[in-house]
This record gives structure tokens, C-alpha cells and sequence, in this order.
């Protein structure tokens, strides 16, 4: 009872209010077993804070409808805005709809204007519609009916009063490509005309090769400076984010703030920050090769192709990537990077010489303006006493000369493959900035 009272006494929720809480639910069973990941919940979560509203909590639920009706009396009791991801399907267990149905404690009819797009949906594809389709055409009582561009299943809007309470529900479908265009669509603008504007300000900043403890210790004094800006610090391999969050009356005393904490960062960590606003590593170093008019090849090893797949993960890298060679054996080395073979022998094909020597046969072959070379012992076999799991030589060449690194990685054969990557691009980022 004093939980009730107590929100109740408290409630943050009006149009008019700075504080609206959203919660995510995603329906389906997949979703618990090891083959499928809630990735839907991160791209609405991005949406939504991107409308200065927090997601205070994300649930995974199965097909079950009594644990479907729970899950959403729970959210709707804690949560302003409740937004559910799958489970419009045609199928039995699709069981969104009944789930909100009841705990909303509205009817469900059925929508005929709805049925009759999917009856064209179906005729015009030439399928036949079975029965149990019409029943994506069931809408909740009250509820603004959102056309689904790629899929046949409608999202759901439904605003008002449940139980006293200001609430906006928002009824998604599961299938990714469906959920964000609907959700682009219908539910941005839609969303955003209801709430105060937006005062929740975000900032990330993207660091490379510096490990978590050392970037803690750095910035440890500047966080103390900027009590009021919720920080965060994400460590994966080779890369750390740093995130900046500050919520104010307005906008823009809110990025006001995280800018400055953000600013005085960055101030510290110097030439280690390579994003200031989210974009990749390759994205970056893209932009400053096409700002310099610059080309790249790459001749890999160790990497197997994975420099080449982060650089052309980028739309548009064809203005700037030349090509490459995956170079596993060391005759493939020689044809086709052209590695001196007595080289190999000499120095064996995991060694500063090679590393250099691909960078600058694939740089030469491909007539770029730069080229990398990256050979090493990726593991988990392969390693020796002198050349341990983990040793990777990096090469970059360029008018200027060749620059080799050397580093001793942590980690499995993924990690080991990532750090490397990461490190051959950054010392591009370095030498083009
Ligand atoms: P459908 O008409 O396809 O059945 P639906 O709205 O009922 O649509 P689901 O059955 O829940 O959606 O999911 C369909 C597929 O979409 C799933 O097999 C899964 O691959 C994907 N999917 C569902 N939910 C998510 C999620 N939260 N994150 C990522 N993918 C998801
Ligand atoms: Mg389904």
C-alpha cells in the first residue's frame, strides 16, 4: 500500500512534467533461448533517449499469456510510455494483442479497414489467406491503427487513462526491418508531440588501444568535476567508450553540460579520442581519407580479411579502399604482396620485417597511397616460446616510410583478431590526422 501511495504522492507523470519513464517489453519465446537476441529493445532504446526520455527498464517475456498479461500490468503500473516488440503475428502463440487487451482492461475488435489491407496484401502476392490471419486485424479498443510498410502485421497507439494513470502504449512487430520502419514512420513525430522537449542530452566519446584502468584513472578527476553527469564506461576489445548523460530544465543547458564534461575529457585523453559523436573507427578513418584524397590497401594475415570487412562495412569505401590480399601462406605472401621469399625465411613470417614488407609490396601493387600490413599468431596453437599466442606485427606505409608496431594481445583468436584490426586503423586514424 505505502509502494502506491508513495507513487501516487510522487507522480512524475504529465505532458507538461520533465521526467517520463519508458519501458520495453519484447515478446517472444525465442528470445530466451540461446539462437535469438532482443536486438529490437537496443534499437528502441536509442530512439527513445535520442526524444530525451530514459528506458528505465526492458523485459524479455515468452509466449504466455498469463506472463504476458503480468509483464504488462507491472509496466503499465511503473511506466509512462510501455512499448511492446512482437507477438502480432498470425500464429497462436502471437498473443500481444489479448495480453494488453487485458491488462489495459479493453475489448479487442475487429478492425475491418485493417482486414481488408491484408486481404489485399494477400491477393496481390497471389497467396492465399488463411483464417487464422484475420486476426492481425484485431485492434485494441481506443487504439490508432499504425500501417506496417514491410509486413502484414499493424503496430498499435494507444494514449489515455488506464487505472488513473496518464499512459502511452505502443504495440510494435517483432521482425526487425518491420519494427524500424514502423517505427521511423508512425511513432517518432507521434511520440515526441506528447512529450516536454526533450532535456535529457547525450555524448559519446570513443577512445582507442588505451586499457579501462588507465582511461579510468585519467578521467576519475574530471567525473568528480561534473557530479551531475552520469557517466558510464564501456570496454571492448581495443576500444572504450566513455558515456555522457545530464538531464536539465532545457536542451540545451542539458548538452550545455555534458559538452563540457565531454570537452574536458577529451582535453585529457588527447589524440586517444577518435569519435566525438558515436561514429565507428572505420567510419572515421574513411572520412579522413577521403579528406586527404587518399587510398588504402591492406595485405592481412593473422586478420584473415577482417580489416578489409571493417573497412568496407562503410557505405561509400570504394572512394578510398583500393583492395587487398588475404596473404595465409607465405608463397601467397610473395605473389601476391611480393615479400621477398629469403625474407620469410630469415626472418620467419611473423616479424617486423614481413609486416613491413606487406604493407608496402600491397601499397606498391595496388598503387595506393597507403597500405598496411598485419602478420601474427592469432592462436589458439601456432605460438612458440620467441613468438607467444597473441604477437602481432603492424605495418603501415606511406611516401613518408614504414611504421611497424608490435603488441602482445590478450584473448581468444577473436579478440586477438579484433585488437589487431583496431590498432592497424588507428595508426592510420594517427598518421592521416
Ligand atoms: P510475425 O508476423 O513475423 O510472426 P510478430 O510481430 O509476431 O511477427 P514475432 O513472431 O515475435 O513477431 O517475431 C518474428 C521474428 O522477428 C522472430 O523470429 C525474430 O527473428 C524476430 N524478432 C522478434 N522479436 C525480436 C527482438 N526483440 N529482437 C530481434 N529480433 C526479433
Ligand atoms: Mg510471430
Amino acid at each position: 500500500m505505502l509502494g502506491v501511495e508513495c507513487y501516487d504522492g510522487c507522480r512524475r507523470f504529465s505532458f507538461t512534467l520533465l521526467a517520463v519513464n519508458a519501458e520495453i517489453i519484447a515478446v517472444g519465446s525465442e528470445l530466451l533461448t540461446p539462437f535469438r537476441m532482443d536486438t529490437n529493445s537496443l534499437f528502441l532504446t536509442e530512439q527513445i533517449n535520442q526524444l530525451g526520455v530514459e528506458v528505465v527498464l526492458k523485459s524479455i517475456v515468452g509466449d504466455d499469456l498469463k506472463r504476458l498479461v503480468a509483464a504488462a500490468q507491472h509496466a503499465l503500473f511503473r511506466s509512462e510510455i510501455v512499448i511492446f516488440s512482437g507477438g502480432l503475428g498470425p500464429t497462436e502463440d502471437d498473443l500481444t494483442r489479448e495480453a494488453v487487451a487485458e491488462a489495459l482492461g479493453v475489448t479487442l475488435r475487429r478492425d475491418e479497414a485493417v482486414l481488408a489491407s491484408i486481404e489485399q496484401r494477400f491477393a496481390t502476392r497471389g497467396w492465399k489467406m488463411s483464417p487464422n490471419n484475420a486476426k492481425q486485424a484485431d485492434v485494441l479498443e481506443g487504439a490508432v491503427v499504425l500501417p506496417n510498410p514491410n509486413g502484414t502485421a499493424p503496430g498499435q497507439w494507444l494514449s489515455g487513462k488506464f487505472d488513473g494513470r496518464e499512459r502511452i502504449v505502443i504495440l510494435l512487430p517483432g521482425p526487425p526491418h518491420e519494427l524500424k520502419a514502423l517505427f521511423e514512420a508512425e511513432c517518432r513525430e507521434r511520440l515526441r508531440s506528447k512529450l516536454p522537449p526533450a532535456s535529457l542530452a547525450t555524448r559519446v566519446l570513443k577512445v582507442a588501444m588505451l586499457g579501462e584502468s588507465q582511461v579510468d584513472a585519467r578521467v576519475a578527476p574530471i567525473y568528480k568535476r561534473y557530479g551531475d553527469v552520469q557517466t558510464t564506461i564501456l570496454a571492448g576489445a581495443g576500444e572504450i567508450q566513455l558515456h555522457f548523460k545530464s538531464r536539465a530544465a532545457t536542451m540545451d543547458a542539458a548538452q550545455a553540460r555534458v559538452d563540457e564534461a565531454a570537452d574536458a575529457v577529451e582535453e585529457e585523453l588527447d589524440d586517444a579520442v577518435y569519435s566525438r559523436n558515436g561514429e565507428s573507427l572505420e567510419q572515421i578513418v574513411g572520412y579522413w581519407l577521403q579528406m586527404r584524397n587518399a587510398t588504402l590497401a591492406v595485405a592481412e594475415s593473422c586478420t584473415g580479411g577482417l580489416l578489409g570487412e571493417r573497412i568496407t562495412s562503410v557505405g561509400g569505401s570504394s572512394r578510398y579502399f583500393s583492395g587487398g590480399a588475404i596473404v595465409y601462406s607465405n608463397t601467397v605472401k610473395t605473389d601476391l604482396a611480393g615479400v621477398p621469399a629469403d625474407m620469410i625465411e630469415r626472418h620467419g613470417a611473423v616479424s617486423r620485417e614481413v609486416a613491413a614488407a606487406l604493407a608496402e609490396g600491397i601499397r606498391y601493387r595496388c598503387e595506393s597511397t597507403f597500405g598496411i600490413g598485419i602478420t601474427g599468431v592469432a592462436g589458439p596453437t601456432g605460438g612458440t616460446p620467441e613468438k607467444p599466442v597473441g604477437l602481432v606485427f603492424h605495418a603501415l606505409a606511406s611516401d613518408s616510410g614504414t611504421e611497424v608496431i608490435e603488441r602482445n594481445f590478450p584473448g581468444d583468436r577473436q579478440r586477438i583478431r579484433w585488437f589487431a584490426t583496431t590498432l592497424a586503423l588507428d595508426m592510420l586514424r594517427k598518421k592521416l590526422m
